[in-house]
């Protein structure tokens, strides 16, 4: 090794990993990024009330940090956005983004309007909306590979594809769904790299909306990691972009009785590339074949322990590892460096 290849490799050893973090709010959405500059970002707070933002602000302490730089709301849904009051409360929050604020919402008259009237206090009317393309602007931490984190879907609409791509071989045959007329549908998603790792959430997003992102050219590229698309609920995870993002890992926000789904699980479990699935909690109203194996599951028992799944990434992106938070077994993973980009 010469010198500046030794220079380059401390400098790589002492940055800090990217973390990604699902915290355990029960079949809501609360997804704690730490970047290895350590900025934090937060994709979506959890329900109303003070469990979640309980957890939420738990786990930010637990990482060493005291405030939040960016909370991310994919979509106005309780179980994404109520969380953003009590939360605030708890810890300082620096920007808001969103898909934009609605005047009403059909599907939740009864809350809409007094959860909206907290976030809008939360956030003292000073969120962002964020389109298809955008990107958050993120510090780049000396050492570290280049860092992203793109929005590729917002508002019903999706991301551009890159110039010169062709049709997309993977993805397979799908049958559209009956449109969705609710606000999964218009839920903003993401892809986040670091050097050639790659990590999506695509919120809540729903079939046919999932669909064209890979129909008919592939817009998301492969990814290492499948954070699973609403919880792991068979409206959403739409085979095709399975097929098309081919993930090493898949990760469940679920709850005991909310997505997990094993449909979701077999149609990963079919992918060559596949080599863990991680659940937060078992999946109750499946048996144990339907489930990932016991030690991939944070929450084993009806009663629950609040655990989450904690990925560490090297800041070069080269390997990755999995844990639980309640265990002490790791997973390490090699990024994949044959991925279509
Ligand atoms: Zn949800």
């Amino acid at each position: 090794m010469n010198l500046f290849a030794i220079v380059a490799s401390c400098l790589i050893q002492g940055a800090d990993p990217l973390i990604v973090r699902l915290v355990d709010v029960e079949g809501g959405g609360g997804t704690l990024v730490i970047t290895p500059a350590r900025e934090s970002i937060l994709i979506d707070c959890g329900n109303p009330g003070a469990r979640d933002a309980g957890r939420i602000a738990k786990a930010i302490k637990e990482e060493g940090l005291t405030r939040l730089d960016h909370l991310v709301i994919t979509h106005w849904h309780l179980d994404h956005y109520g969380g953003a009051e009590p939360l605030a409360a708890q810890v300082p929050i620096g920007q808001f983004w969103d898909r934009g604020i609605p005047a009403s919402l059909d599907e939740d008259k009864g809350n809409f309007p007094t959860l909206i009237g907290a976030y809008k206090r939360a956030s003292k009317g000073a969120s962002r909306t964020l389109k298809p393309g955008d990107t958050i602007p993120l510090k780049q931490a000396g050492g570290a590979a280049p860092l992203s984190m793109t929005c590729v879907c917002a508002s019903g609409d999706v991301i551009k594809a890159r110039e010169g791509l062709g049709p997309n071989g993977k993805a397979g045959e799908t049958r559209p769904m009956p449109d969705d007329p609710t606000d999964n549908a218009k839920s903003l998603g993401f892809v986040i790299s670091l050097g050639k790792w790659r990590y999506m959430n695509l919120g809540d997003l729903t079939w046919n909306m999932e669909s064209r992102l890979v129909f008919p050219v592939n817009r998301l590229g492969e990814v290492d990691v499948y954070h699973s698309t609403h919880h792991g609920l068979p409206i959403s995870n739409n085979p095709a972009v399975i097929r098309s993002v081919r993930p090493t890992v898949a990760v469940f926000n679920n709850g005991a009785r909310k997505g997990g789904s094993p449909e979701v699980l077999a149609t990963l479990r079919r992918i060559d590339a596949n080599k863990g699935i991680f659940q937060v909690h078992r999946n109750e109203t499946a048996n144990s074949a339907e489930n990932t194996e016991p030690d991939k599951i944070a929450n084993q028992n009806a009663e629950c322990q609040a655990y989450g799944i904690r990925l560490e990434v090297k800041a070069d992106g080269v390997s990755y590892s999995v844990k639980l938070t309640g265990a002490g077994k790791t997973w390490d993973y090699q990024t994949r460096v044959d991925k279509e980009p």
